[in-house]
C-alpha cells in the first residue's frame, strides 16, 4: 500500500512579477501588471472613420467584458474621428479606455492630430514598423515623445510578420560567426524579444518613465509563443500582452489560443490577453472577448459571468431537453450581466449545474451554488433542484425550464441583492 506523506497541493497559477502600468481617461483608471487581474483586451474591426460605427462596436466590445479596446489609427482621416469616438463613448456611458494602433505614420498622427494624442489613453507602437535605418529611431522617438507629452503608456508590440528586417539581418550575421549556429527560429526568437526590450530601453534612455511601458511580442505558433514569452518573461519586468497572432477561425483559433496562454497564464506570465479571432461569417466580434474571459475564468484567475456546469449527455438521455435547458440558462446569465455586474456584486462567482440523469446529477448539482438533475431515461419524470448542496423542489411538467430559471434569478436576488462591494469577496 501507498504511504500518503502530505495532501496533494491545489494547483494555483504561479504568481507574476511584473511592475504595473496605468492606463487612463478622464479620472479613471485600469492598471495593468503587478497585483492588477489579467486584464481582457480586444480590438475593433470597423473603419476608424466611421466614428460613430466604431463608437458602437466599442461599445459591445466593452458590454461583453473588454477593458481595453484598441482601435486602427491608420490615415489623418481615422485620427481625427478619434475624439469624436471617445465622445460618443463618454456620451453612452461606456467606460473603457481607447487604445490607438499605429504602424508606418503613427509618428506623423500623434503629432499632426494632437486630439487624436490626447484621446487615446495608450498608443500601441510596432518597432518593425516605424520605418528603417536612421528614420526608425527618429519616427519611434516622435512617438515616444508624444507618449510623454501627453502622458500616456505605450504597448511596444512586436509581431514575427513584420520583424525588424535590419535586426533580424544583424543577428543572422552574428549568429553565423557562431561555432555552433542556432536554427533559424532561435534567432528569430532573438530578433523578436531584442526588438522589444532594446525598443523599450531606448524609450527609456528618452526620458519615459519604465512604468509606462507594456511589451508583447506575438507569434501565430502555440509553441513558439511559450518560448518566447517565458524568455521575454525572464529577461524583464515589463507587464507583457499575451495573444496568439492571427490565431485563425473559430474552433482552430480558440483551442490554439487557449492551450497558449493557458500554459503561460499558469506559469505567472501575462498581465492582458487578447484572442486575436478571425470572426466566422455573420459572428459578433465579441466572441474574442468571451473567449479571453472564459480561458482566465476557466483558470480560475477571474470571474466575469457564472458559469454552467452541465453534463456531455450519452444514452441515458434521449431528449434535448437538457441541452437546452444549459443553453437557455447559459445565455440569460450572459444577457443579463451588464445589468447584474453592478446589481448583484459578486454574482459573476455563482455555479449553476444543469445535469442529464441521475448517475452524476445530484452530486454535481450539490457541488453548484443551484443546480438541477433532469430525468434520464427510464427515470421518474421530476427534477429535483439543489440549493447550496440541499434538496430544494422537485419540478415536474413542461414548465421545468422556466420554473428552474426562476428559481436560479430568486436565488441571485437572495444572495446578492443585498450585498455591497465591499461584502464581497
Ligand atoms: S449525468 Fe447522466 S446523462 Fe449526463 S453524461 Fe452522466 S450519465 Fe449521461
Amino acid at each position: 500500500m501507498t504511504v500518503v506523506e502530505a495532501p496533494i497541493p491545489s494547483a494555483t497559477p504561479m504568481p507574476r512579477h511584473s511592475r504595473q502600468a496605468k492606463v487612463s481617461w478622464g479620472d479613471r483608471v485600469v492598471t495593468v501588471g503587478g497585483d492588477a487581474p489579467v486584464r481582457v483586451q480586444s480590438m475593433t474591426n470597423t473603419d476608424t472613420v466611421d466614428a460613430i460605427g466604431t463608437a458602437i462596436q466599442v461599445k459591445e466590445l466593452a458590454l461583453a467584458g473588454s477593458e481595453l479596446v484598441r482601435i486602427t489609427v491608420n490615415t489623418p482621416e481615422a485620427a481625427q474621428a478619434v475624439p469624436y469616438i471617445r465622445e460618443q463613448l463618454d456620451r453612452m456611458g461606456v467606460d473603457v479606455p481607447l487604445i490607438g494602433d499605429f504602424h508606418y505614420n503613427g509618428h506623423r498622427l500623434l503629432t499632426e492630430v494632437p486630439a487624436c494624442a490626447e484621446a487615446l489613453s495608450k498608443y500601441r507602437i510596432n518597432p518593425g514598423n516605424v520605418g528603417k535605418g536612421e528614420k526608425r529611431d527618429r519616427q519611434f522617438g516622435q512617438m515616444i515623445e508624444a507618449a510623454m507629452r501627453w502622458n500616456k503608456p505605450v504597448r511596444i508590440g512586436v509581431n514575427w510578420g513584420s520583424l525588424d528586417q535590419e535586426l533580424l539581418a544583424g543577428l543572422m550575421d552574428t549568429n553565423s560567426l557562431r561555432a555552433e549556429p542556432w536554427d533559424a527560429k532561435q534567432v528569430m526568437y532573438e530578433a523578436l524579444i531584442t526588438s522589444a526590450i532594446e525598443s523599450a530601453r531606448r524609450a527609456e534612455q528618452m526620458g519615459m518613465d519604465g512604468r509606462q511601458i507594456i511589451l508583447s511580442c506575438k507569434v501565430s505558433g502555440v509553441q513558439d509563443l511559450i518560448s518566447v514569452y517565458r524568455e521575454l518573461a525572464r529577461r524583464c519586468d515589463y507587464p507583457l500582452h499575451l495573444g496568439l497572432t492571427e490565431a485563425g477561425m473559430g474552433t482552430k483559433g480558440t483551442v490554439a489560443s487557449a492551450t497558449a496562454l493557458s500554459i503561460l497564464l499558469q506559469e505567472g506570465i501575462g498581465d492582458t490577453i487578447r484572442v486575436s479571432l478571425t470572426p466566422q461569417p455573420g459572428e459578433s466580434r465579441t466572441q474574442e472577448v468571451v473567449i479571453a474571459s472564459e480561458i482566465l475564468q476557466a483558470l480560475g484567475l477571474r470571474s466575469f459571468v457564472p458559469s454552467v456546469t452541465a453534463c456531455p449527455g450519452c444514452g441515458r438521455t434521449t431528449s434535448e431537453t437538457f441541452q437546452e435547458l444549459a443553453k437557455q440558462i447559459d445565455d440569460f446569465m450572459r444577457a443579463q450581466m451588464p445589468i447584474w455586474r453592478t446589481r448583484y456584486p459578486g454574482v459573476e462567482t455563482l455555479k449553476v449545474a444543469v445535469m442529464g440523469c441521475i448517475v452524476n446529477g445530484p452530486g454535481e448539482s450539490k457541488h453548484a451554488d443551484i443546480g438541477i438533475s433532469l430525468p434520464g431515461t427510464g427515470e421518474a419524470p421530476a427534477a429535483p433542484v439543489y440549493v447550496d448542496g440541499e434538496k430544494s423542489v422537485t419540478l415536474r411538467g413542461e414548465r421545468i425550464a422556466h420554473e428552474f430559471q426562476a428559481l436560479v434569478e430568486g436565488y441571485i436576488e437572495k444572495r446578492f441583492g443585498a450585498a455591497t462591494p465591499a461584502q464581497v469577496d
